[in-house]
């Protein structure tokens, strides 16, 4: 019987090398975020459930199926975060960020959806959002899109991206088109597949988003959401199609694209890419939500928000990034010793050089052990510079030295060996 306790079931582990990858493309994301002057809220990864209840709302599959929630010793209810956007407006809000001021934001941090793992569709996934507070006008819309835009042209998967938008219009706009919707689904009941019954009383709306082929194909002949919506959210997408065509932005209207979280209004848009065999597609997805902030707390203020599924982002880039080359730089410096009373000269050793060289990676080898063996170490571990402490070297106060690339053999003082470490290093 295999004792070994394993990973629970949609969670994933980051080991070091993942950790070298994730970090470089982190890094180029939040380049980019500073450049177009978002600033970093970090929030809780608990939330109370209603949060979550009252902004994506109950009949949606993440409130639904998908939430880790349970209660707390004192009985209150709270849930694992299932996504960033309720727990950002909550924060902005507790903390006045938002009464009569403009933000820009962004967050990165796991998110909890207890869904069937597969291929891009984890139970812990993580997230990088950006919301931005204050702004109707598309003008922001667009900024969004620019601002993606430019991650992936920093990544360089820009040309294997597509970009779909949609409007859906305002609440009211869609209460009445859901009734027609419901009138054509029912009537073409028999055609439709399981999860689509299943979602046909509680968010029929949501079968436009349907990844079965027939159930599109049905929906041709359905009514159209576009045809529902106010003359306002009409004149508000036209125009940012315009700003999309005046700057040259690729981009499709596919108007059966719909939002899987209730509080969306008009523009919807979403990322997605085109590899054969990976069905999750979309990196990215967003879209305005002018009416959370009030559904939350007693204040309005229009919004809009993206989010990057980043295990998609970073699998997506590994699969056609030619940078490749993701490993741990081990150290530049290697120190250990013969005996173990020569143990605390040693630290002492490393600790002033550690002091001094800052960005040096310098490990000390805490196990006593002879020359040849850790210096057949150092090498592996692909080090610069190589210190062995002997008690006959202490006596004559020298430091056996050796750079391991230019292979040559030194015998320094302390004070000559910082200052080759200087040259070296520096
Ligand atoms: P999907 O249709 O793929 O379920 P969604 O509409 O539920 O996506 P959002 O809530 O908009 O997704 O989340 C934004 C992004 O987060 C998605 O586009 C995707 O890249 C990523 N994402 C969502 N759920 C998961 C998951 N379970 N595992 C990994 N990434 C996910
Ligand atoms: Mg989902």
């Amino acid at each position: 019987m295999n004792n070994t306790i394993q990973i629970v079931r949609g969670m994933h582990d980051l080991i070091p090398n993942d950790v070298v990858k994730w970090t470089y493309i982190e890094n180029i994301l939040k380049k980019i975020l500073i450049n177009h002057c978002y600033d970093e809220i970090r929030l809780p990864i608990i939330e109370k459930e209603i949060l979550f209840k009252k902004s994506i709302g109950t009949i949606t599959d993440v409130v639904e199926k998908e939430m880790y929630s349970f209660k707390d010793k004192s009985e209150n209810k709270i849930c694992l975060r299932p996504e960033g956007t309720a727990g950002c407006v909550r924060a902005v809000l507790d903390h006045s960020l938002i009464f009569k001021k403009k933000q820009r934001l962004w967050y990165i941090g796991p998110m909890f959806r207890y869904e069937r793992p597969q291929r891009g569709r984890y139970r812990q996934f993580f997230q990088l959002g950006v919301e931005v507070f204050g702004y109707l006008e598309p003008e922001i819309d667009l900024e969004i899109i620019l601002l993606n835009l430019n991650w992936w042209k920093k990544l360089n998967i820009d040309e294997y991206l597509t970009l779909e938008i949609n409007t859906i219009g305002s609440i009211e706009d869609r209460m009445v088109y859901q009734k027609e919707l419901m009138k054509f689904l029912m009537k073409n009941k028999s055609n439709l597949d399981q999860q689509s019954k299943d979602r046909l009383f509680k968010n029929p709306f949501r079968i436009l988003d349907s990844k079965n082929k027939n159930i599109q194909e049905l929906l041709l002949n359905g009514p159209k959401l576009f045809n529902f919506l106010n003359k306002n959210s009409i004149f508000r997408f036209n125009l940012f199609c315009k700003l999309l065509d005046l700057i040259k932005v690729k981009y499709t209207i596919n108007n059966n694209l719909v939002r899987g979280l209730d509080y969306y209004n008009d523009t919807v848009f979403e990322w997605k890419y085109k590899v054969s065999n990976m069905s999750q597609n979309t990196i990215c997805a967003g879209g305005r939500y002018d009416n959370l902030v009030k559904k939350i707390g007693n204040y309005s203020s229009p919004a809009i928000g993206c989010a990057i599924g980043m295990e998609r982002l970073i699998s997506l880039y590994s699969l056609i990034s030619k940078k490749s080359n993701f490993f741990i730089k081990k150290n530049d410096l290697f120190i250990a010793f013969l005996y173990p009373n020569l143990y605390l000269e040693s630290l002492k050793l490393s600790r002033k050089i550690r002091e001094i060289f800052t960005n040096v990676k310098i490990l000390l080898e805490i196990t006593h052990s002879i020359k040849k063996k850790y210096l057949r170490k150092a090498n592996k571990l692909n080090s610069k510079i190589f210190i062995f402490i002997t008690s006959k070297n202490i006596k004559k106060k020298t430091i056996l030295t050796k750079d391991l690339k230019k292979k040559v053999d030194f015998k320094f003082s302390e004070s000559e060996l910082l200052l080759f470490l200087k040259e070296v290093f520096i």
